[in-house]
């Protein structure tokens, strides 16, 4: 039998080079023949997640599994609506916020429109754009490495239907303050609806860094985005959530899947988001720690690096970044390469624990000797 596939799919999905998760940690420790890997190229938060979470979670009966979950995650909106404000019908549940992120831009794009972003920024937002056949718009970063609210002012045409802001930008860790995301939204003047990415939103310390939450009110087409995979600790569980206008919420519902969320990320998502547990305020002092880790090992290598808000930071390096990556992972670190990320030659590591990163910081001069 013949197959023309390529009479079947549309050009850009055609074009569309798929993302290429790294194998399992079991494989790659067998392929380098380690016994243990520290994971420093995803973000995670392995303080937590919460006691009140892992109790819940030994607890499951298998009892629920046969049983489908809750189809819009009512209970988990109504827990966001208490601890955060807005009504529980402002809120979206996803697998992950990347599933909301492909929600966004099915509810509002079609052939022919846009999205603007930033160049050196989450990846998704343009991969999602890319596959659905819809031109995402790259802007540069200002010289600060931040998102440049004028140059993407500049960039939205009658056909931009969507701004994503990555606040604090993921790898950068820049960030808006509130003043300068209100100017922006002001200046979009409701003409395009604009996300703001608050993956990192728990990690930030700066007190001029906004709560998007608490301008939903005055700006009825800005989304906020935020997630549980960050510092709440459930990653393996895939569960994300948008807040925004009611009506906004709704556009965006039609083009989501129900039932993407299942019964135990609802569950320990609530969970999370009730518990006052201690893991989160050590988590903080974990990141600020690791941050000066990282500064004064870059400092006495002579490495350029970028250290923001959030749990990652940048380092650029004197070879190429999968030659780096290669070399760590034979020493049992994971780090994530940056070529994807338009950062030629740097790599980006979380901030884990001391002694983790301690022994990372005498491990990264050895593999360049
Ligand atoms: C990790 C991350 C996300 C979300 O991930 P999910 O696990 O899909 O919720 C979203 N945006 C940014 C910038 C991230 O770094």
């Amino acid at each position: 039998m013949f197959l023309n596939l390529d009479k079947l799919i549309p050009a850009h999905i055609r074009l569309f080079a798929p993302y290429r998760p790294s194998p399992p940690d079991a494989e790659l420790m067998r392929l380098y023949g380690l016994d243990h890997l520290h994971r420093l190229n995803n973000n995670e938060n392995t303080l937590g997640p919460s006691p009140a979470v892992r109790e819940l979670l030994a607890e499951i009966q298998a009892g629920v599994v046969p049983i489908y979950p809750h189809g819009d995650s009512k209970n988990l909106r109504e827990a966001l609506s208490e601890v955060l404000g807005p009504d529980p019908s402002q809120f979206l549940v996803g697998n992950g916020s990347c599933e909301l992120i492909s929600s966004v831009v099915k509810a509002f794009c079609e052939p022919g429109d846009n999205i603007v972003t930033a160049d050196k920024t989450f990846a998704v937002y343009e991969w999602v754009a890319q596959f659905s056949g819809i031109e995402p718009r790259l802007i540069p970063l200002d010289e600060n490495l931040g998102f440049d609210p004028d140059a993407m002012l500049a960039a939205v045409d009658e056909r931009t239907k969507l701004i994503f802001v990555c606040n604090p930008n993921n790898p950068t860790g820049t960030y808006w303050d509130e003043a300068t995301m209100r100017r922006f939204l002001d200046a979009v003047d409701g003409r395009c609806i604009v996300v703001a990415d608050e993956a990192y939103f728990e990690y930030v310390e700066q007190p001029d860094y906004p709560n998007c939450i608490r301008l939903l009110d005055e700006y009825p087409n800005l989304v906020v985005f935020r997630t549980f995979s960050k510092m709440y600790a459930l990653a393996a569980l895939r569960v994300g959530y948008l807040c925004a206008g009611p009506e906004v919420t709704d556009i965006i519902s039609r083009a989501h899947v129900a039932y993407s969320v299942n019964t135990m990320a609802q569950l320990a998502a609530r969970a999370a988001l009730l518990d006052c547990s201690p893991f989160m305020e050590q988590t903080l002092c974990m990141v600020r720690r690791g941050r000066e880790i990282i500064r004064k090992t870059c400092e006495e290598l002579g490495f350029e690096h970028v250290i923001g808000e959030g749990n990652y930071a940048m380092i650029k390096t004197p070879i190429s970044d999968t030659l780096l990556q290669r070399k760590l992972l034979r020493r049992g670190f994971m780090v994530r390469t940056m070529t994807g990320f338009r950062f030629p030659n740097w790599i980006r590591v979380s901030l884990v624990r001391e002694h983790v990163l301690e022994e990372f910081s005498t491990v990264l001069p050895d593999v360049f000797k």
